[in-house]
């Protein structure tokens, strides 16, 4: 029997993309539809879900949305005039290029190219900068996502020990400056961090983004502590695929305060997020033409 209250990711991300539909239908209002594009190059079956997911979403929520996919031998120079068509189109307010690329692609270039009022990842190093500034407009998905779960859970996060376990720049180290935001003292714990179990073991709150199936268990969580589990790993338990997070939920659910399922958990609230931010690169970029205009 769990203990631990279950976060349910999925039924909070329908709230958020409802709350949304409103703001779409005023900017439409405005003469603004607001409008993503998604890029995918190469054939990976997990980023295709991805994909196939992010578009839905956004049609449910009102976004517009252009799918460009490439095939994997795409040369740089290709996806980077794609890049750079998409940030001149003023129909266009998010781009999004799905991650991993193929070997030979550099992402940091690809990213670098991204105009930052249109990146609704959060990931082009000036809004890098900002969050870190903590005057964040595009913030990134997922860990903006775990924000809103565990400000729903806890309310103000002022004062309280959050450990991130896993320091990578699409979910640690922004999940980290998001915390210290809300006034929370961070510690990060990484592959190189000794005793991490009981670095953890300290935290109110636990965001775990590691990639290590099931890599938490009850030994790392101090009894009542939020945990909210980013990871998904796909593994094959009896022969069948399963996905699994980084947290051992059976083994730490009796243990935690509350937790996040996998799935159901922060999956649902990145694309949620995805579809706030591409909202407000809509509305920024209104404005901007509005005053330009006036
Ligand atoms: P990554 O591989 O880029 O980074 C993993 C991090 O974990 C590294 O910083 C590493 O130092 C740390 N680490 C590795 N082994 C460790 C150990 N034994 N102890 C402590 N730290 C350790 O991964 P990522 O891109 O941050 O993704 C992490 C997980 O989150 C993956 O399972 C990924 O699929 C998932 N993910 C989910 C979403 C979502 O929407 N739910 C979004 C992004 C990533």
């Amino acid at each position: 029997m769990s203990a631990a209250q279950r976060i349910d990711g999925k039924a909070e991300a329908a709230r958020v993309l409802d709350s949304l539909r409103d703001d779409v239908e005023r900017l439409r209002e405005q003469g603004c539809a607001p409008c993503l594009a998604v890029v995918l190059v190469g054939d990976d079956p997990a980023s295709d879900v991805y994909v196939r997911n992010k578009v839905l979403r956004a049609r449910e929520t009102g976004i517009e949305s252009v799918e460009h996919r490439l095939p994997a031998n795409t040369s740089e120079d290709t996806l980077l005039t794609l890049i750079a068509a998409l940030n001149a189109d003023p129909a266009v307010h998010g781009i999004l290029v799905q991650m991993p690329l193929p070997a030979g692609l550099d992402e940091h270039a690809v990213i670098d190219a991204i105009a930052p009022a249109k990146d609704v990842d959060g990931f082009h190093p000036a809004n890098v900068g900002q969050l870190v500034l903590g005057d964040a407009t595009l913030a990134p998905c997922t860990p903006n996502g775990c924000l809103h779960l565990l400000r729903q859970v806890a309310g103000d996060l002022s004062g309280k020990h959050a450990v991130v376990v896993g320091r990578s720049n699409i979910v640690g180290k922004p999940m980290a400056a998001l915390l210290l935001q809300a006034n929370c003292s961070v510690t990060v714990v990484h592959s190189r961090s000794t005793n991490a179990a009981a670095l953890c073991r300290q935290a109110d709150i636990v965001v775990a983004a590691v990639g290590r199936p099931r890599l938490l268990d009850a030994g790392w969580i101090k009894p009542g502590a939020i945990v909210i589990d980013v990871g998904i790993n796909r593994i094959e338990i009896d022969g069948q695929p399963k996905l699994v997070g980084d947290v051992d939920f059976d083994s730490v659910a009796p243990v935690a305060g509350a937790i996040t399922p996998v799935p159901g958990g922060v999956g649902p609230m990145t694309i949620a997020f995805l579809m706030k931010n591409t909202i407000a690169a809509a509305v920024r970029q209104q404005a901007m033409r509005d005053a330009i205009a006036a």
